[in-house]
């Protein structure tokens, strides 16, 4: 990808130095959670995710990592306390790492508790070790069969073996490492309780998420939709499964499972609304700010980055937003409902 170098990013704010705001939006939530996808570009065309020939957006609309670095900033002098870097895949953004160490030193200097990124795994054995040097601790990597052949038709260009080597990398550099696994109904399905047990095995948490009728794809969503209640209730007659109080600021409900001692969460925005307590704002790599995952509202922060040299446009922008945060989404998957329910992918607002 042809992009200028970044030339010059902020120096991190010294600690404690960076001024502390609250975003409180309308229901009473704090915005303290902002995701970001850095690029909607991607290595894989995973089914869910993506059609196979994907227009992507002109290089010229995405906003520079300097701009990026910019919005990030302004979010935590409002109050954010944590950022995932998404897409997309993140790690095929050009010169991604300097993005990441610039707001890695904010998590050295202790004014962001986390700087943490989804990936798909594929560039992990490039990158992991830079990432770690970079402050990041945790990353979520997503898979969704250890079957070669199957992982081959699920992710249409994805390669097994790479993403086992980019664990492997992550594992060796000192990073946490959690697996995210879209349950498809007729794919993985019967696959579920053995990665588990592989993820367990390896020291990995596994979390399962339900998919989301966001942007289209190829097929039809009701043929891969499979509610997390039943597949719940299926690993209970296998399984003891208690639920547990661990958080780690996502919308996850964990619970543990005795017999592998690992920790399993469950992501259910179909079959269990989670917006009560929905603490995040999702930004597009050309500044769209979205303010709910399942909603078509959005403010344009980009206009308000380009608008001054200085932040305060940018800062009223966001205030404005937030002030605009709806109560929840409203996703439905059923046939005769055969659009999305909202027209961007996901790899445009981030997982
Ligand atoms: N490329 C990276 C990856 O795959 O981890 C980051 C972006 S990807 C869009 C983030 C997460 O969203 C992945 O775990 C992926 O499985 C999930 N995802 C993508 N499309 C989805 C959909 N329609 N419903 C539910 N999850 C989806
Ligand atoms: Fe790419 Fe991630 Fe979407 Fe798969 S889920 S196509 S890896 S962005």
């Amino acid at each position: 990808m042809s992009e200028t170098v970044p030339i010059e990013f902020q120096t991190p704010s010294p600690k404690g130095e960076m001024p502390k705001g609250e975003m409180i939006d309308p229901f009473g939530r704090a915005v303290t959670y902002l995701r970001v996808s850095v690029t909607d570009r991607c290595d894989f065309r995973c089914t869910y995710c993506m059609a196979e020939h994907m227009t992507f957006l002109p290089k010229k609309d995405l906003l520079s990592l300097e701009e990026l670095d910019r919005v990030c900033r302004a979010f935590m002098r409002k109050g954010v306390r944590k950022l995932r870097l998404t897409g997309g895949e993140p790690l095929v953004r050009r010169n991604i790492m300097t993005l990441i160490r610039s707001l890695g030193a904010e998590v050295k200097a202790g004014n962001l508790d986390e700087l943490t990124l989804t990936t798909n795994g594929s560039q992990l054995t490039r990158f992991a070790d830079e990432l770690y040097e970079a402050g990041v601790r945790r990353i979520n990597v997503s898979l969704d069969t250890l079957d070669p052949e199957k992982f081959a038709k699920i992710t249409r260009w994805g390669r097994l073996d790479q993403v086992m080597k980019g664990l492997e990398a992550a594992r060796r550099a000192g990073l946490q490492i959690k697996i995210n696994t879209v349950a498809l109904k007729g794919e993985n399905e019967d696959e579920i309780p053995a990665l588990i047990d592989w993820a367990h095995g390896e020291g990995f948490d596994i979390t399962l998420i339900e998919t989301m009728p966001l942007g289209d794809i190829d097929g039809d969503r009701t043929d891969q939709y499979l509610p997390l209640s039943k597949v719940r209730e299926r690993l209970e007659s296998r399984w003891t499964l208690s639920d547990i109080p661990y958080k780690t600021g996502g919308p996850a409900r964990y619970v543990e499972v005795k017999e592998t001692g690992g920790r399993l969460g469950f992501i259910t925005p179909l079959t269990h609304n989670f917006c009560e307590s929905c603490n995040r704002v999702r930004l597009t790599c050309t500044g769209q700010l979205f303010m709910c995952l399942g909603q078509d509202d959005d403010k344009d922060l980009r206009e308000a980055v380009r608008a001054s040299e200085g932040d305060e446009v940018l800062e009223a922008a966001i205030d404005e937003a937030i002030s605009r945060k709806p109560k929840g989404h409203d996703f439905i998957i059923d046939r005769k409902r055969q659009a999305p329910a909202v027209k961007r992918h996901m790899s445009m607002t981030g997982g």
